[in-house]
């Protein structure tokens, strides 16, 4: 099944908006095992409009519209995609419902124009818009299936999940399958190197590499005519890549992200963390503690982002600051131990660096992160130089110190040895 992606809006051609949406139907797709050839912008023009949706559907078999599905006179994507597809628009009578009670809930009265939504083609299939006045529409005929959804993406993305996914997975003749596994402590490249092989003779199931700050996310898809025969499929795949990256990988369960994983290892290991965070600021205790169930672990954040403060809470000594600078191994294990001794905590985490923009030099350039892990009162440093601007230095600092975080414990607890495909010092 090949699919198209058109971005209806003339601010996005203007470069007014990011099409953030196209990205994320993409992505979404991709995840589905479904294709994407075409993806274009258009702007709220109808002749152009009805030309790139007649392109469209003479060579893709699911087109994905966003935008221009609003009230105003120029919101005319439904308007177009009826003609080009030949049906007349009808009232719906639970979209007119829809409306008034979306206005209800407001308070307001309904703007004349307002009642232009609750007119679709006739034969699609509505898509209700519980966060906005415009529904989403799909309009199927014989394999071809053009499918509208509003602009703004905290509408567009709650629709796709949760009513067009399921629909391509009643359309697409085959049944796919897909398994996440999720990898922290080495690049995208590096993951690439190590399953080259597997990669480039990929056919079905498929692979794809996505790379997060700071980790990487590999999803495994098999198309079948069963779910039995596509999870028989993927089941190999997911092994081999499991030999290959060994305890890289943190886990192959869709819903879970580094900081739960890194939670459930020290709650399992009866454990408690503090951090001391100098360039990242708080960064790493607030994806902890955004894991419901941190509460029985997480002991004290420091943030000690000014000299003064990394002496005063967690006992750096002057003399370590003055003669290696803040930005260095040693005032990273001090800030790691200072901070697990003040705390009580049998395990700290800590992160100094300099983000930038300034104050790099030829020895501690902007991007130099040092990482400190303090467990049972013994230290262990890790240097990083990343790049990017200050707020990606930081992200990326941040997973790298929840990555530390992990592969310290997993070592000292678990015993689990990382060959050096997991080094966390491998990013
Ligand atoms: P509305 O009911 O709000 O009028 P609509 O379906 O007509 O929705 P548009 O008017 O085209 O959508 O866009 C509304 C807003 O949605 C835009 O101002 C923009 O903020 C956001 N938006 C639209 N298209 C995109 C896109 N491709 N990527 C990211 N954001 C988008």
């Amino acid at each position: 099944m090949k699919v198209e992606i058109i971005s209806v809006g003339t601010e996005i051609l203007m470069g007014n908006i990011v099409n953030t949406n196209a990205a994320y139907l993409a992505g979404e797709c991709a995840k589905l095992g479904l294709v994407c050839y075409y993806q274009s912008v258009v702007g709220d023009n109808e002749e152009r409009l009805t030309a790139e949706i007649k392109t469209a559907v003479g060579r893709s078999d699911v087109v994905i519209l966003s935008g221009g599905l609003g009230p105003t006179e120029d919101d005319l994507t439904k308007e177009t995609a009826a003609k080009v597809m030949g049906k007349n628009l009808v009232s719906d009578a639970k979209q007119r419902q829809d409306i008034s009670d979306y206005f209800a809930k407001l308070g307001r009265d309904i703007p004349e124009s307002n009642w232009k939504q609750a007119m679709v083609p006739e034969g699609s299939k509505v898509l209700y818009n519980p966060n906005g006045t415009a529904p989403g529409i799909i309009i199927s005929e014989g394999n071809v299936h053009l499918i509208l959804l509003p602009g703004p993406p905290s509408e567009m993305k709650p629709m796709f999940e949760d009513q067009v996914i399921p629909y391509l997975k009643e359309v697409v003749p085959d049944c796919l399958y897909s398994k996440t596994i999720k990898v922290c402590g080495i690049g995208e490249s590096k993951v690439a190197s190590i399953l080259s092989d597997i990669i480039s003779k990929q056919t079905n199931p498929t692979i794809a590499t996505y790379a997060k700050p700071g980790e990487v996310h590999l999803r495994v898809t098999a198309k079948a005519a069963d779910e039995e025969e596509a999870k028989r499929l993927v089941k190999p795949v997911v092994k081999e890549i499991k030999n290959r990256l060994g305890a890289t990988i943190y886990t192959t369960r869709e819903d879970v992200t580094l900081e739960q994983d890194v939670v459930e290892l020290l709650t399992a290991n009866n454990l408690t963390i503090s951090t001391a965070e100098s360039c990242t600021g708080g960064m790493v205790s607030s994806r902890i503690i955004n894991v419901p169930g941190a509460s029985d672990v997480f002991k004290y954040g420091f943030i000690t982002y000014s000299n003064k403060a990394k002496r005063k809470l967690v006992g750096v000594k002057k003399s370590t600051l003055e003669k290696y600078t803040a930005v260095s191994e040693q005032v990273a294990n001090e800030m790691a131990k200072g901070a697990a001794a003040e705390s009580k905590a049998d395990v700290a985490i800590s992160v100094t660096g300099l983000a930038g923009p300034g104050g790099g030099t030829d020895e501690i350039p902007v991007g130099t992160v040092f990482i400190g892990c303090s467990i049972k009162g013994e230290s262990k440093a890790y240097k990083y130089i990343f790049s990017g601007n200050r707020q990606r230095i930081r992200e990326q600092a941040t997973s790298a110190a929840l990555t530390v975080l992990r592969k310290s414990v997993l070592e000292y607890y678990s015993k689990v040895t990382f060959s050096d495909k997991g080094s966390p010092i491998s990013f």
